[in-house]
């Protein structure tokens, strides 16, 4: 019998986004592979959220509800994972490709002797197996993932799968799972959130970034105007950042975030190879640029050649009004 396993996040204790986006997405190959789909939810207090990862394809949840599992602390994560993979014996393992999926999921491979293709933007079942498709190189190319190990493991990088129609009347079976925190040498205390009550520019559907050409970090101001008419998050290119315009998380690229929105709208930026590494599997690009010889065009889907400080409060104004009428 084939079985899914995915692992699934949370914030304050509701289920993130892209879990469900990912259940969804497991719950399509368990119908193909004939299998089941359980999923691991793992913290304090979320029994609440089961009815959520059931309207998405959940048919059974590991529960392991504990306070010292509260915060996410590596180790405990990938003992109690490693207890609920031999319980539930899963012949795919997925995680989103969060900060959290990035850090976990190489440990537990490591741990279970498992084959892991991080960073996926497609999976996919060929004769009882699974495909798992990545960017290489920097996005400009991409490498597909075969396994020979009976576990395979994936990472998935968030917003690559449409969400399928939740059914708010499916209901998963609960397997409640006891964590023995009595052999943990490290204990999480605190986690300071870096962009308080904003979507995270990895999870992000929206995005409005901004380059060298925004001049001072008050500039920023322009394109978060039009970010909290169409419910975008703001980022950044390296240079900006580098110029005390934005803080580090803000960077988009090759070294900052890899990001996977609808819509990305570059602003002010060229468009060097490092920033495109970390955009470039964008749905939409827009580019907002003065000088049409600029990069950034040749890999944008729609491209405004203009002023960003002209551009940008006329589109704003724009959805202000289109929306306001929707
Ligand atoms: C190892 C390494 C890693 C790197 N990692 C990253 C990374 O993670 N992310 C990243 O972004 N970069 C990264 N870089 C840097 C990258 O090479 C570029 O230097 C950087 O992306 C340039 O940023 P920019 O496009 O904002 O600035 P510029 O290249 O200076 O471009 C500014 C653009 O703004 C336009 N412009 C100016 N004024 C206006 C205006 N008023 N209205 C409209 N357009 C205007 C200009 O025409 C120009 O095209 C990395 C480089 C290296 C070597």
């Amino acid at each position: 019998m084939y079985n899914i396993l995915v692992l699934a996040e949370h914030v304050e204790g509701k289920i993130k986004k892209t879990t469900l986006e990912l259940v969804g997405k497991a719950s399509l190959l368990a119908k193909e592979l004939g299998g089941s789909i359980n999923v691991c939810l793992i913290g304090s207090k979320t029994e609440s959220e089961v009815h959520a990862l059931a309207a998405y394809g959940a048919q059974k949840v590991f529960l392991v509800n504990q306070d010292q599992l509260e915060k996410y602390n590596t180790i405990a994560y990938t003992q109690v994972l490693a207890q609920v993979v031999s319980e539930s014996k899963p012949t795919i393992l997925l995680a989103t490709a969060s900060p959290m999926g990035k850090d976990l999921f190489p440990r537990l491979a490591a741990r279970l002797k498992a084959g892991l293709v991080t960073d996926c933007i497609e999976l996919k079942i060929n004769q009882g197996k699974l495909i798992a498709k990545k960017p290489v190189y920097s996005g400009k190319a991409f490498a597909t993932g075969h396994f020979n190990t009976p576990i395979q493991m994936a990472t998935t990088r968030p917003n690559s799968f449409p969400m399928i129609v939740a059914d708010p009347n499916a209901k998963a079976e609960i397997s409640s799972v006891t964590f023995d925190p009595g052999t943990l040498c490290a204990e999480i205390k605190e986690v300071v959130q870096g962009l308080v009550g904003k979507t995270d520019l990895t999870e992000a559907e929206i995005i409005v970034s901004g380059g060298r050409a925004m001049g001072k970090s008050e500039n920023f101001q322009v394109l978060q105007a039009l970010a909290d008419v169409i419910g975008a998050t703001v980022g950044a290119s390296r240079a900006a950042v580098d110029s005390g315009y934005a803080p580090h998380d803000m960077q988009v690229g090759q070294t900052g975030k890899v990001v996977n929105p609808k819509l990305y709208i570059a602003c002010g930026i060229s468009g060097a190879i490092q920033h495109l590494a970390g955009m470039r599997t964008s749905k939409v690009i827009v580019a907002i640029n003065k000088d049409p010889e600029a990069p950034i065009f040749s890999k944008a889907d729609y491209g405004i050649v203009g002023d960003l400080f002209t551009i940008v409060p006329l589109l704003t104004e724009e959805f202000r009004k289109l929306l306001s009428e929707s």
